[in-house]
């Protein structure tokens, strides 16, 4: 059962029919776990913390430089060269003190991600590559781990949902079958605004947070946002029978 101080704190989620308290209990006992503590992690982190998640699990070996301070909300001045992790969950324990943060400072590899992934129920991928979105996917899928995938470079950004959980659900690489190369075009050649960012973290906040609460994601959707036009459009796909990793 919800705390007195938890009903009143969530109450506003709570009189959602589609959550009411049993979602909200189920938010408070889940773990999330958010791979990257960029753009996209920031927010993302924030948002369901605030929401009452019971557990977040912080992954990123990064520290803060001052390029991040427009968008990776979380930091200030006083931070920089500091633990991206640490900073986190630090202005995370103030922004909410009952839920638990863990923070794990390295870069995800295969021992890390093989470790950690089984141990929750929903992962969000907020890196900013394809070696480590691929990485991702394999061990979700291999450890029937729900799967928020978003990024977003320029006015541009994209969010994609996998669970193998259910039949027929694609997967990352069904989308995109293993690249040997990273692009050229990143964050770092094409520039990215902040608020771009706080749109695609919040829609993968808001997929989390119906997954948790016992509401279907959208799985085999892609969802692209065009930032210039305001315009989102939605691609289906399909699982591919002989994708290596889902198939
Ligand atoms: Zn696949």
């Amino acid at each position: 059962m919800l705390t007195v101080k938890e009903t009143l704190r969530y109450s506003r989620q709570i009189m959602l029919p589609k959550i009411g308290e049993a979602g909200q209990l189920r938010l408070t006992h889940s773990k999330v776990l958010i791979i990257g503590l960029g753009g996209l992690g920031n927010p993302t982190a924030l948002y369901l913390a605030a929401a009452g998640v019971g557990s977040l699990l912080l992954i990123d070996g990064d520290t803060i430089e001052v390029s991040n301070l427009p968008r990776q909300i979380l930091f200030n001045d006083d931070d920089i060269g500091l633990s991206k992790v640490a900073v986190a969950a630090q202005k995370i324990a103030r922004n909410n003190p009952d839920i638990v943060v863990e923070e794990i400072d390295e870069m995800l590899d295969q021992s890390l991600a093989d470790y950690y992934i089984p141990q929750v129920d929903v992962v969000i991928d907020c890196s900013d590559n394809f070696a480590t979105r691929q990485l991702i996917n394999r061990h979700c899928i291999e450890h029937q781990v729900p799967l928020i995938i978003a990024s977003a470079t320029g006015f541009d950004g994209q969010l994609l949902m996998v669970d193998s959980n259910i039949k027929n659900s694609a997967c990352y690489h069904c989308l995109y079958p293993e690249q040997d190369k990273e692009p050229e075009q990143n964050c770092q050649t094409l520039g990215i605004l902040g608020p771009v960012l706080a749109i695609i973290a919040g829609m993968a906040c808001l997929q989390a947070i119906k997954q948790l609460s016992g509401l279907p994601m959208q799985l085999n959707q892609l969802s692209l946002f065009d930032g210039l036009s305001n315009q989102w459009q939605q691609f289906s796909f399909k699982k591919q029978p002989q994708c290596p990793v889902c198939g």
